[in-house]
């Protein structure tokens, strides 16, 4: 039996772990292939591969982007990306800025709200990686704020509370085409109850390849409907537990390998990349 795990985080981005410890519980966990999909940054991954390596780990390069979905926030799975490539780490290095800016404006809007954390906090809870709200939670509770990063979430960061700030979003076509350009693949993430057919029929024409089918937030019911609708689209399916760390799996989510994904779903996801490869003429 193959366990693979196609959706995981570490401190490149909001998890709890490093990549090469991300990489060596999975091996201890008896996974068999993760992919490394951080948010808007690929910089984990040589460290996860280069951990995972030896313990007889495969590591996929992936990244989580943030996009514009008629909706509002929408998240895309990039599988096989190389995270040398320019272009590439270009467009994510601004998607981070941006990150910077945001919660610099998180910041400021939980001062005016009366609680005085400062952005230096938030930048040291996160270190070099991708500012995300779970860090700002996290300083939360590290000033005594919250007793919970969930209460973080309800009472300041979530959509809707004091100190939400929205992303400024590219648009779903601009990065499917960034990272068709580089041959890798893409995949809607946690779609839930978005994932109708239409919904999906034209995340299909802005160019993205799959959905997430297999995610700990899809009951059974869900999970089947985004199967079938991803089958009648003829489209690529993917799934993982977007483990972030033992304490975030703690309030909610799935462990690492908690939401396994049929070994015959990567076999597509790796023909369709070879295909993008060739018809790309992607530089190996
Ligand atoms: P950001 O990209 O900064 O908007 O942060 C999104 C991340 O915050 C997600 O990937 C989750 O890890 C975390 N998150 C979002 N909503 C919640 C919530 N209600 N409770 C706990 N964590 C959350
Ligand atoms: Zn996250
Ligand atoms: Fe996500
Ligand atoms: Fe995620």
């Amino acid at each position: 039996m193959t366990t693979i795990d196609l959706h995981v985080h570490s401190t490149a981005s909001d998890g709890e772990l490093p990549p090469a410890e991300v990489a060596r519980r999975a091996a201890a966990a008896g996974l068999d292939v993760i992919a490394l999909t951080d948010h808007d940054t690929t910089d984990g991954v040589p460290a996860a591969l280069a951990a995972g390596a030896p313990l007889g780990l495969r590591v996929i390069a992936g990244c989580e982007f943030s996009v514009a979905a008629p909706w509002g926030e929408m998240h895309l799975l990039g599988y096989f990306l190389p995270p040398a490539d320019a272009g590439l780490a270009s467009f994510l290095a601004a998607q981070r800025a941006r990150r910077v800016e945001r919660m610099e404006e998180i910041v400021r809007r939980l001062q005016r709200a009366g609680v005085t954390i400062a952005f230096e906090d938030v930048r040291r809870i996160a270190g070099t990686g991708a500012l995300g709200r779970p860090h700002a939670a996290r300083a939360l509770l590290d000033a005594g704020v919250v007793d919970e990063v969930q209460e973080a979430f309800d009472r300041f960061l979530g959509r809707g509370r004091v100190a939400y700030v929205p992303k400024e979003l590219p648009s779903i076509a601009d990065v499917t085409a960034a990272v068709r350009a580089v041959g890798g693949v893409t995949s809607a993430a946690h779609l839930g109850t978005r994932a109708t057919t239409a919904a999906v029929r034209r995340l299909k024409s802005d160019g993205v390849d799959g959905v997430e089918v297999w995610h700990p937030v899809h009951d059974d019911v869900i999970t089947a409907r985004i199967l079938r609708v991803a089958t009648t689209l003829g489209m690529l399916t993917s799934g993982g537990s977007d483990w972030h760390g033992d304490r975030a799996a703690r309030g909610r989510g799935a462990g690492l390998g908690g939401a396994p994904v049929p070994a015959e779903a990567l076999e597509r996801l790796d023909r369709a990349h070879a295909a993008r490869r060739r018809e790309e003429g992607v530089r190996a």
